[in-house]
């Protein structure tokens, strides 16, 4: 699994390998457009970890163009109320492609996440945005965590075994 942590601020975002591969397979299919969706999972209190179980692909009323991706909601909330009920999980915040370019958030990124995180609807004061993208041919993955109204990005550490 993927490992993303903030030393000062003790956090600790893990991603399931069973998540990474769907990732990877909705960053593949997309192809030059950008695509996202949702991540999906739980916290762990003691630990101060979130731990991502699911992405999802992007809903159908999404907007996916070159260089921007509006997440749609088509089937979202019958989604997430099967995920709690079968599962106890829940919506952890976002995801998106920047397809062949960079995964560093932008400024529409970070101020759309920080909108998230202030939106009563969404029930998640401390949303995650992750972004995939590419550095020299390798995939990139960035993580962004907002508390009070602050974004952090988390570094990441090497691959860890589940
Ligand atoms: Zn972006």
């Amino acid at each position: 699994m993927k490992k993303f942590v903030d030393d000062i601020l003790h956090v600790k975002v893990l991603l399931e390998n069973k998540a990474y591969k769907q990732l990877l397979e909705f960053y593949n299919q997309s192809g030059d457009y950008e695509t996202g969706g949702i991540l999906v999972g739980y916290y762990d209190v003691n630990y101060n970890s979130a731990i991502i179980t699911q992405v999802t692909n992007a809903p159908k009323d999404s907007i996916c163009r070159r260089r921007s991706f509006r997440r749609g909601i088509s089937g979202l909330s019958k989604y997430l109320q099967a995920i709690w009920d079968n599962k106890n999980e829940y919506y952890l915040g976002e995801w998106h492609s920047h397809p062949h370019s960079s995964a560093v958030p932008s400024k529409v990124d970070i101020s759309q996440i920080k909108h998230i995180a202030n939106n009563p609807k969404f029930l998640c004061s401390e949303p995650l945005l992750l972004v995939i993208g590419e550095r020299y041919g390798k995939i990139e993955l960035q993580l962004i965590v907002v508390i009070d109204n602050k974004t952090y990005m988390l570094n990441s550490v090497a691959d860890e075994k589940l």
